[in-house]
């Protein structure tokens, strides 16, 4: 999508500090981090928001919580690990209308969130 953020930096049109990427997937960290380890996956392919996924990119989902913990691991995050996010929409706290793994850790998190 033409308008979308993340499409942006997918295109390169944004700059982002990339963590990996291939065909289907970029990971890269978040500009506002929220613990000292704090990196989001990404679709290639615009998706909205977890409640508009189709069942024929489920598959795509279980790729990028695997390569999110592949990642999370990779930063150091394996013994004490972490949170894997999805917020969606409004009331989930989603301000970036594109699909996004968010992994928290480095830190003792709480909960239930706010
Ligand atoms: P959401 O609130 O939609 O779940 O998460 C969106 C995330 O994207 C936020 O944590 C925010 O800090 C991050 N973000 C927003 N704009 C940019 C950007 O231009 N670059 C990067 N790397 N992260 C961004
Ligand atoms: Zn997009």
């Amino acid at each position: 999508m033409s308008d979308c953020l993340f499409c942006k930096i997918i295109a390169g049109e944004i700059q982002s500090k990339k963590i990996y990427e291939d065909n289907e997937m970029l990971a890269f960290y978040d500009i506002n981090p929220m613990a000292p380890v704090h990196f989001l996956v990404i679709p290639k392919k615009h998706i909205n928001n977890l409640l508009e996924l189709k069942e024929e990119d489920a598959s795509l989902i279980g790729r990028l919580f695997h390569k999110a913990q592949e990642l999370a691991k990779k930063e150091g995050c394996e013994e004490k690990g972490g949170r894997f996010v999805i917020n969606a929409k409004k009331d989930g706290g989603q301000t970036v209308d594109h699909l996004h793994i968010h992994f928290l850790g480095g830190r003792t998190l709480g909960w239930p969130p706010g």
